[in-house]
């Protein structure tokens, strides 16, 4: 073969080579995403130029040392390397062409410690077969690769890959420290190594000690009653018709609302718009954004304050994020003062069907536990409504209640009938995951002494403004959230509830102090600033409401917005698409 020959026969086989395959793989990235090169350009100052050229040349020297490291490989691992590239390249390609970016330090953390479903849930949302037909360049880039000769002495291998290797290592620690990860994503498979070296220099930095203490203090019983934190998954506040949206999709919390067990707190903002941030902030109490000092690590968490006010402490974690993260990381005993950690795996042994109707099976549990004894406090990790949606509700003629739906095998198409099936499907589940969960919850528990507070990590898109993507981006409309209280009939402190201005405007934020005063815990034990409770919110407070999205402490990739008073036109509301009736 003419190119094989041509490649044995040029003085330094492997270092031409890995040159030639660079040069065509960075000008392929600079055809590919012309656009975003340009706007990259036209968003920096002058001095940008120089920056951005700069930046460019490292990046495309990393792309040579790179694949001049695959070409010491042996043959056949080389083989397996360039099929792996290629399928990071894949990868790469589809988050780009949903996201506008590649991924990011984060998104890999998030992508490696998610569960299991999450991960496929993903993949299958981002994927598109168009993908393909943009890395098959790549490939065959890739697979010149595998024609240079190989060379067998183990030492000389490994004396020629160190330069080459500690290039890699130094250069990506100089863009570590010095350039955001999102601005400068410049080539598939260096931003592919760059956002794993920067996840794993993160890591270095972070935080491994204990939390801190709280006060001594000494309750000498069990509490009577029992409070509950549901932190939903997806749910947007605006597609509740608790909050005025036009379809039935929340008639029971409506119901419960007329009789004065439900306060409705209005569109929530949340933390972040994705759940690792959001649940890192629910619960540890944290109030400033980015988290540089690690405070969602060293907080104590709600539960320490749980258990030291006597109540029995559980965690029904059905969806695996935030905590169950932090415990592949850190590993068990990073999370204290829990009495019972109930997973997927705790449902089985009871002999509880998770399978669809995961949540309605939590809200069992939920009543059964109350119906036996008072006294818990227990946060719940829902299933909610993640993409796909159809997957979170029955596929039967009650729980489709608004068509044409979509399936589970399509994409995010933002035309107009596409966002008419998204949103009809993402309105069916919001019906059977947020109020058909309440209603078998309050039907089922005949211990009327608890408090629910309501909210979700993040709200969804709906590709309103044609995203393909359902959160993770710091758009406005995705920190768009529910937040209630719910309080069973012999409830002790229900006139609470009463004394909630009608005009206040909540964030996350407001959660921890108000699960606090809830639980009554004494201001001497509480250790840090917390954010307002609900309970001492007045008109005045929260004009301005903050939230973030990237990375959680702040390294690199991050940014933090807010939703002002008033907020944008059009914030905080929800409609259904197409010629459907509007109201059901
Ligand atoms: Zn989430």
């Amino acid at each position: 073969m003419y190119l094989f020959s041509a490649i044995t026969q040029v003085p330094y086989p492997r270092a031409t080579t890995a040159l030639v395959a660079a040069t065509f793989a960075v000008l392929l990235d600079l055809i590919f995403r012309f656009r975003d090169y340009r706007d990259l350009l036209h968003s920096l100052p002058v001095l940008g130029y120089m920056k951005f050229s700069g930046i460019l040349t490292l990046v495309s020297l990393q792309v040579v040392a790179l694949f001049y490291l695959i070409t010491l490989l042996p043959g056949s691992l080389r083989a397996v390397v360039i099929l792996l590239s290629a399928f990071v390249v894949i990868i790469q390609l589809s988050y780009w062409r949903t996201l506008s970016q590649f991924m990011t330090g984060t998104d890999l953390f998030l992508a490696v410690t998610v569960s299991g479903d999450h991960r496929v849930e993903a993949i299958s949302s981002f994927f598109k077969p168009l993908v393909l037909l943009y890395a098959l360049p790549y490939a065959l880039i890739l697979s010149v690769l595998i024609l240079v000769p190989s060379r067998s002495a183990l030492r000389l291998t490994l004396a020629l890959s160190f330069l080459p290797a500690l290039y890699l290592l130094v250069s990506n620690y100089a863009l570590f420290l010095y350039v955001p990860e999102r601005s400068f994503h410049l080539n598939p498979l260096t931003s592919f190594l760059r956002s794993t070296l920067h996840w794993k220099f993160e890591n270095l930095r972070g935080y491994r000690g204990p939390r801190d203490d709280l006060p001594p203090f000494h309750v000498s019983q069990r509490p009577l009653d029992s409070i509950i934190y549901v932190i939903d998954e997806s749910v947007r506040g605006s597609n509740l018709s608790l909050n005025g949206y036009p379809r039935a999709t929340t008639p029971f919390l409506q119901s419960l609302e007329t009789q004065g067990l439900l306060k409705n707190l209005g569109i929530c903002v949340a933390a972040g718009s994705f759940s690792h941030i959001s649940n890192a902030y629910l619960i540890t109490g944290h109030n400033a954004f980015p988290d540089n000092d690690f405070r969602t690590d060293k907080n104590p968490t709600i539960f320490d304050y749980a258990k030291k006010m006597g109540y029995e402490t559980i965690y029904i974690d059905i969806n695996r994020v935030y905590l169950s993260s932090l415990m592949n990381v850190a590993g068990e005993g990073f999370v204290r003062s829990l009495d019972q950690w109930m997973t997927d795996q705790s449902f089985e042994e009871r002999h509880i069907n998770l399978d669809i109707t995961k949540d309605l099976g939590v809200a069992r549990v939920l009543s059964s536990l109350l119906n036996d004894k008072g006294g818990y406090f227990i946060l719940v990790n829902k299933k909610g409504l993640h993409f796909h949606y159809c997957n979170k509700y029955p596929d039967d003629m009650d729980s489709t209640i608004w068509k044409p739906v979509m399936k589970s095998s399509e994409s995010i198409d933002p035309s107009p009938f596409g966002r008419e099936k998204l949103v009809n499907t993402y309105d069916n589940g919001i019906r059977f995951q947020v109020d058909e969960f309440f209603r078998e919850f309050v039907s089922e528990t005949t211990n009327q002494n608890y408090v629910i507070l309501y909210t979700s990590d993040h709200g969804q898109t709906l590709a309103e403004h044609g995203q393909m993507y359902t959160h993770m981006k710091p758009d406005k409309v995705i920190v768009d959230v529910p937040e209630f209280l719910l309080v069973g009939e012999r409830y002790g402190q229900k006139n609470l509830l009463a004394g909630i201005p009608p005009s206040i405007r909540v964030s996350h934020l407001n959660n921890f102090s108000t699960l606090l005063d809830l639980m009554g815990v004494p201001m001497s034990l509480r250790v840090s600033p917390y954010d307002k409770s609900i309970f001492s919110l007045t008109a005045e407070d929260n004009r301005v409401r903050y939230y973030m999205s990237g990375s959680l402490h702040g390294f690199g990739d991050y940014v933090v917005k807010m939703i002002s008073t008033p907020p944008d036109e059009g914030w905080g509301v929800s409609r259904p698409v197409g010629n459907g009736p509007k109201f059901e």
